[in-house]
């Protein structure tokens, strides 16, 4: 139980994540290659040295900024997601006017249920993606599938955890894709318009903090961060961090 490791653990934070995955597979929201995924995350996050480096926060303020801009915004919720942060997930969408719609790799109508009830169970007005009465062109099974008034009108959709085909497919829809992935050489993040090299734990609740902070910006200057966002160096300074450790306080 979360309630039972201390909160001084050396590695409390990722004990904790790794608890709701559990209880994410035990409610029937979490898939059981989320585990897999999960264990991937926590290498790459034992790696980056379990903070949100400065790229990455450099990549939440871009996001942040993207997604005030975006005139539809649609932020994607797979299992993972869903048990992870459901509840912050509710108040970025709240902060930046989006959409939330769940969209998982292995789609079943149980679990699509499952999921769309614990985000309503969180706060969530209305949750897309039941429907999925449109598909994703270039991709062929149930992963296609996607809402006509959700992620298939977006104009920016954040994916966190996102398969590497679907990333493509989006971008190649002229998606603006922000992608939260931990691992900066997986084809997804490599894909993004803005990849977030981050926890997802960490990462939305710190791009909804930068929305919430940038919210009485200008068009010009939220166009300007978003301009001045590199992603090759967010990736390149993600990767030297896993490789080398650099920046890392001893
Ligand atoms: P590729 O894109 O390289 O083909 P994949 O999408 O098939 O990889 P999976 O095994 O499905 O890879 O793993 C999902 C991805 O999610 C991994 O890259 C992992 O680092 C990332 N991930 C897992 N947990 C988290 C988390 N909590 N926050 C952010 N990213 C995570």
């Amino acid at each position: 139980m979360t309630e039972d490791i201390p909160s001084d653990h050396p590695r409390h934070d990722s004990l904790v994540t790794r608890h709701r995955i559990e209880a994410g597979v035990d409610a029937g929201i979490t898939s059981r290659q989320g585990l897999i995924a999960e264990g991937r995350g926590e290498a790459f996050d034992y790696l980056l040295g379990e903070e949100t480096i400065p790229s990455a926060d450099d990549a939440e303020r871009a996001a942040a900024a993207q997604l005030l801009l975006a005139e539809h915004p649609v932020l994607s919720v797979n299992g993972n997601a869903a048990a992870l942060v459901p509840e912050e997930l509710v108040e970025l969408a709240e902060t930046v006017g989006a959409d939330l719609e769940v969209n998982l790799f292995k789609r079943t109508p149980a679990r699509m249920e499952a999921i769309a009830d614990h985000l309503q169970a969180h706060g969530a007005p209305d949750v897309k993606g039941l429907d999925a009465d449109e598909r994703i062109p270039g991709i062929d099974h149930e992963r296609a599938r996607v809402d006509a008034d959700g992620i298939y009108d977006a104009d920016v959709v954040l994916v966190p955890l996102e398969d590497g085909d679907r990333a493509e497919a989006l971008a190649e829809m002229g998606k603006v894709e922000i992608v939260i992935d931990l691992n900066p050489l997986s084809r997804s993040p490599r894909t993004a318009a803005i990849p977030v090299i981050d926890n997802i734990i960490r990462a939305i609740p710190n791009i909804t903090a930068h929305a919430r902070s940038l919210e009485s910006a200008e068009r010009d200057e939220l166009e300007a961060i978003v301009a001045d966002f590199d992603a090759e160096r967010a990736l390149h300074e993600a990767e030297e961090r896993i490789r080398t450790g650099a920046g890392q306080e001893q």
